[in-house]
């Protein structure tokens, strides 16, 4: 079974993403990461985020096991992968990692902001989760704090505004909903209420016939 989790900067997918997987035994991609450490392996060479060759060199030479989470997990580094997951060419060159992993024999939990509409069109269960763009600068203010950030919710809220602009307007694989993909609202909803309601979707979808994508 492949389950697609899509959505803007902390709308919750990835804490969703994370219970579903453990709640069917998949594996997850948060592919968010891949975008993340890209942009760090460019920053770390000096290049800058727009050099394209680079950036496509950056992505073919990741190695998922060595991700160093805490590292790419910064509000600066959600911005710079914003920047690069704009290029087609780089968007391209991760096609294929996000593929094999989703055709792992059991299946598995990607998310992101287009496992519905280019990673897995097929996928056997398809979310979009949201939450209005106050809640989500909340929930990361409060998610960097304990990271150790200097927060001010305002920038957050800018932040988290700008990347949703250019997440959903760039010319390749934008932030869109899927037609088949069902709607969850996260904005008034506690971690295991959203996840029941996840869960709940998950269930309902699975019934499709499995098709990898
Ligand atoms: O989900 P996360 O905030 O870690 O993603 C960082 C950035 O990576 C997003 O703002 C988006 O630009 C990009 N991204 C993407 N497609 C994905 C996952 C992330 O474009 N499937």
């Amino acid at each position: 079974m492949i389950i697609a989790i899509d959505g803007p900067a902390a709308s919750g997918k990835g804490t969703l993403a994370r219970k579903l997987a453990a709640h069917f035994g998949l594996p997850h991609l948060d592919t968010g990461l891949l975008y993340r450490a890209t942009a760090y392996a460019l920053l770390d060479l000096g290049a800058r985020l727009d050099d394209e060759d680079q950036a496509v060199a950056a992505a073919r030479g990741l190695a998922l096991a060595d991700f160093d989470e805490e590292k790419l997990r910064g509000a600066d580094m959600g911005e710079a992968a914003s920047v690069v997951a704009a290029q087609p060419a780089v968007r391209a060159a991760l096609l294929d990692v996000q593929r094999s992993f989703a055709k792992r024999p059991a299946g598995a939990v990607l998310d992101g902001r287009d496992i519905g509409t280019v990673i897995c069109p097929d996928a056997d269960v398809k979310i979009f989760v949201t939450a209005n763009s106050e809640t989500r600068a909340n929930r990361r203010a409060i998610e960097l704090a304990r990271r150790g950030e200097d927060v001010d919710y305002a920038s957050v809220l800018a932040d988290i505004r700008k990347r949703d602009e250019r997440d959903s307007h760039r010319s390749t694989a934008p932030l869109t909903i899927a037609p088949d993909a069902v709607v969850l609202d996260t904005s008034e909803l506690g971690i295991e209420a959203a996840f029941a309601a996840a869960l709940k979707i998950a269930q309902s979808q699975k019934t499709k016939s499995s098709t990898p994508c």
